[in-house]
């Protein structure tokens, strides 16, 4: 086992003041560092800095990052769901170390995935609102920082809240 235990806390998001959804921060007892290549090459679209020791995925609607002494997690329900979640981290670390013989280890940094992954996230109607004919055409100026998340007036209504909280955590992290 490489990762033995973790101490988490949750916390209210600090940009959607009505929100009902939470963050959790957990801390790690163990460096996970090593392992980041062989969950990279089990996530189907994660962003890997092998540099800095990061890599982010989406799983069932969170944001979910890793760092080497930290897990941070985002779009949760309620404390409930942060164990959840990170329990189900927690075994997908240690199962993927366990299994590290069989798994060769990804260094791709994925950034190229990254345009369609946030673009997942937005509403996909093509309104135009944003000044962008297509929402994919959003997606890749958010990606190369030119717009802002705000700039989708559709997404700012209560119904994609969940998805907004998600696309701030992956913008504001960067790629
Ligand atoms: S405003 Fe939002 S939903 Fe409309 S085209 Fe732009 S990104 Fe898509």
């Amino acid at each position: 086992m490489l990762l033995s235990s973790y101490i988490y806390e949750v916390s209210l998001p600090e940009c959607v003041t009505s929100a009902v959804r939470v963050n959790a921060i957990a801390k790690l007892s163990e460096d996970i560092r090593e392992v980041l290549p062989y969950l990279n090459a089990r996530v189907k679209a994660g962003t890997f800095n092998h540099e800095g020791g990061t890599l982010r995925f989406i799983w069932e609607g969170k944001a979910i990052n890793l760092f080497p002494r930290r897990i941070t997690v985002s779009g949760l329900r309620d404390r409930g769901d942060a164990v959840q979640i990170l329990e189900w981290v927690k075994d997908f670390i240690n199962t993927t170390w366990q299994n590290r013989q069989e798994i060769e280890p990804s260094f791709r940094r994925g950034d190229e995935v990254k345009v369609l992954e946030l673009y997942r996230l937005l509403p996909g109607t093509n309104c135009g609102e944003c000044g962008e004919r297509t929402c994919m055409a959003f997606a890749a100026k958010l990606v190369r920082q030119e717009a802002e998340i705000s700039e989708c007036c559709p997404l700012l209504s209560h119904e994609w809240q969940e998805k907004r909280q998600v696309l701030f955590s992956l913008v504001e992290r960067g790629g």
